[in-house]
């Protein structure tokens, strides 16, 4: 290539590319230093989470603290979840290629990006309407076609597409909804952080096994609270 064609390339650059993406090496390091050095190993979360730019899913004015190591507002009294904690939750469901989710409380979508990097089917449920347009909009721009939107109380699940490989709830439940256990697939896993708003919260896993649910606590969370719409 002749040094005309070379230069030019060079000078725009910017506008040629506009997806060109200065938020690599950002990316980079939070999965190093907040995910890997924290002992997250699971190969498909950490692909995942070193693709999906986390910085299209906050409001502009966070764009440059998208990577830091902590949640941020979103609007509507909600928060994008930690990247440590996305990234425990998706490891802890054990995600594959050929699995089926849920997530209740689509928020930004992050979440759900990352899981759909993975699994084959996406279904996410956000109860706040704007946030639900907001978050499929942004999905579709971003190109992601196995995520599933609807806005809703997520408490009774989406029965339609059940059962589920994969529930991850990512707001604080007083209890457990029943509806979301009875959608889990055999051997399907649902993480859910359970207890009060503003209180601690426990990160929960349950697993389907033989038809009986395991249980265990894994860590202590801070949540927003699981609403419920008016009956
Ligand atoms: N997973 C999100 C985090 C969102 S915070 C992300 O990656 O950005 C939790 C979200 O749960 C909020 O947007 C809140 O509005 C929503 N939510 C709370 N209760 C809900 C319910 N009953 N059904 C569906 N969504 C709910």
């Amino acid at each position: 290539m002749s040094y005309a064609i070379v230069l030019l390339f060079f000078i725009m650059g910017e506008s040629i590319f506009p997806q060109v993406d200065k938020y690599v090496a950002d990316r980079n390091n939070m999965i190093k230093i907040q995910i890997i050095d924290r002992g997250i190993t699971n190969a498909a979360t950490l692909r995942a989470m070193k693709k999906v730019p986390r910085h299209l899913f906050v409001p502009k004015e966070y764009e440059n603290d998208a990577y830091g190591d902590y949640p941020l507002p979103i609007g509507y009294g909600q928060t994008i979840s930690q990247p440590y904690i996305v990234a425990f939750m998706t490891e802890v469901v054990k995600p594959t290629e050929k699995k089926k989710a849920l997530e209740i409380g689509t928020g930004s979508g992050y979440q759900a990006a990352v899981l759909a990097e993975i699994v084959d089917t996406v279904y996410s449920i956000e109860i706040i309407p704007e946030l639900s347009n907001e978050s499929a909009m942004r999905l579709n721009r971003l190109g992601y076609n196995n995520i599933f939107i609807k806005s809703g109380d997520g408490y009774n699940g989406w029965p339609e597409h059940a059962p589920f490989d994969i529930i991850i709830v990512t707001a604080a439940a007083d209890e457990i909804p029943k509806p979301l256990i009875d959608q889990l697939a055999e051997n399907g896993r649902l993480v859910i952080p359970v207890g009060k708003a503003g209180a601690i919260q426990e990160l929960m896993l349950l697993v389907k096994k033989n038809g009986k649910i395991e249980e265990s606590r894994l860590t202590f969370v801070r949540f927003v609270p699981f609403k419920r719409s008016e009956i």
